[in-house]
């Protein structure tokens, strides 16, 4: 490749940089002299990402804003469910509130959104590395050198340009691992089970195949376990994993059991087979773990010509969702750029403000606040919080699909977040 100049390099094509692209583009395509953008990656698509693919509708409610809709097979979720020592609870909607992708098809559908808009894309191109120049960025490719007035860092948790920023690779880590089965007894018995904390209507809710349901009975570690619906080659299976804080929680017992143990406890407990087709023996040596970041509280995002969204900033730390955090701060991004174009300002000193001022970078403010009251001492407040209070699940459904939350589910689920904490 020879030396090209655009106005953006996006380093990655995952839910970050191709949303960060699609909202720049809206942003500009009426302008007489839109941006030109470079999307690279170093992946060929279609490509595995490990990820539950659980996908609030929130995210695609906003690409539907700027006329983007990524379409690929998926499980429709219309309910969320939690489980913990104190009981459980499931609500759920009538329609669909979000839906569990395969992150091989959703990836290489979102990139194909962004090549249709005319926005150049390379894959199989990894960068290596940058310099800031005067006149912005020289960028090391695997394919050679190039230049770009800003370069946005979407390379998600081993980012490679929050490196070469010389930032700390974050202050929130935790390690998640996952494994697809068949359905099992024990999925239907969920929502059964409940000892008088949710009512006959809302528990009714729970033995449908369609729910996210989040499992904190273990409080040995700061995590929970997930199974979520998921269709793989057209088969409906459940989607079980594990998600462990490994920094960024002061009680934090670090010799606690780790994350493959707990999966291959929770599959035994289950009587299910490592894999859909599969063996009945949970065999430790075919789990990986995957690390994920979330965003901290004053870590910087930016520097001079160059920003990162998505995990390559951080995510949400609690659960450890990052799609929708991902597309939305590349909703956040893009016309955030745009402006910085237009002015001729790309120094970027504003963006931590203004990311923090939008609508996700709130959401993750608030989660991290939550962390010490949902891994710490207050666990069991909150547990009792969440296994009770049906405002709380109905506030949470209507969040997760990205509809307007009824005020007076935002009040009485406020008032039994206060009385929980309190003690009142
Ligand atoms: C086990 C597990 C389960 C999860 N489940 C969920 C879930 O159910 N719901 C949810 O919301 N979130 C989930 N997450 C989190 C979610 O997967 C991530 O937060 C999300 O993918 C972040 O999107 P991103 O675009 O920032 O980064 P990524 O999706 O990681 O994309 C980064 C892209 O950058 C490319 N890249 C990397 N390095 C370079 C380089 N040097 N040069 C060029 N390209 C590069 C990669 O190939 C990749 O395509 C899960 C994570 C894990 C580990």
């Amino acid at each position: 490749m020879s030396t090209s100049d655009v106005d953006v390099i996006i380093a990655g094509g995952g839910p970050s940089g191709c949303a960060t692209a699609l909202f720049l583009w809206a942003e500009t395509r009426m302008l007489a002299r839109p941006p030109r953008v470079l999307l690279l990656d170093k992946a060929e698509f279609p490509r595995e990402k490990i990820c539950a693919g659980a996908l609030g509708g929130r995210a695609d409610r906003a690409l539907a804003s700027i006329g983007v809709e990524v379409r690929c097979p998926g499980a429709d979720v219309r309910g969320l469910g939690v489980v913990t020592g104190a009981g459980e609870l499931a609500a759920r909607h009538p329609r669909p509130i979000g839906r569990v992708v395969r992150r091989r098809e959703f990836d290489a559908a979102f990139l194909d959104e962004v090549r249709a808009r005319g926005i150049e894309v390379r894959t199989g191109i990894a960068l290596e590395g940058y310099t800031r120049t005067s006149r912005g960025v020289r960028v090391a490719t695997s394919a050679g050198e190039l230049t770009a007035r800003v370069l946005v860092g979407a390379d998600g948790v081993g980012s490679r340009v929050r490196r070469a920023m010389g930032l700390p690779r974050g202050a929130l880590y935790a390690q998640a691992v996952e494994i697809d089965t068949p359905w099992c007894e024990a999925d239907d018995a969920l929502g059964r089970t409940a000892e008088g904390v949710s009512s006959r209507r809302w528990r009714a809710a729970s033995q449908a195949r369609d729910v996210l349901w989040f499992d904190l009975r273990d409080r040995r570690y700061p995590g929970y376990g997930w199974s979520f619906p998921t269709i793989v080659g057209g088969e409906s299976l459940v989607c079980r994993g594990v998600y462990r804080m490994t920094h960024g929680v002061s009680a934090l017992d670090d010799s606690g059991p780790d994350v493959s143990r707990l999966l291959a406890d929770e599959l035994t407990r289950l009587g299910v087979g490592n894999g859909p087709n599969g063996k009945t023996a949970v065999d430790l040596t075919t789990f990986k773990r995957f690390a994920e970041r979330g965003l901290a509280a004053h870590e910087p995002t930016a520097q001079e010509s160059v920003m990162l969204v998505g995990e390559a900033a951080g995510i949400d730390p609690v659960l450890g969702e990052g799609l929708a955090q991902a597309i939305l701060s590349g909703k956040a991004a893009g016309p955030y750029l745009a402006q910085a174009l237009v002015r001729g300002d790309v120094t970027f000193r504003d963006w931590p403000r203004e990311f923090a001022r939008s609508r996700v970078g709130l959401d993750l403010a608030l989660r991290r606040r939550a962390l010490p009251f949902v891994y710490g001492s207050a666990r069991p407040r909150m547990e009792s919080l969440v296994t009770r209070s049906e405002s709380l699940a109905r506030a949470g459904l209507h969040y997760f699909a990205g509809e307007h939350v009824p005020r007076g589910a935002l009040v009485r689920a406020t008032l039994d977040g206060v009385r929980a904490l309190t003690g009142i």
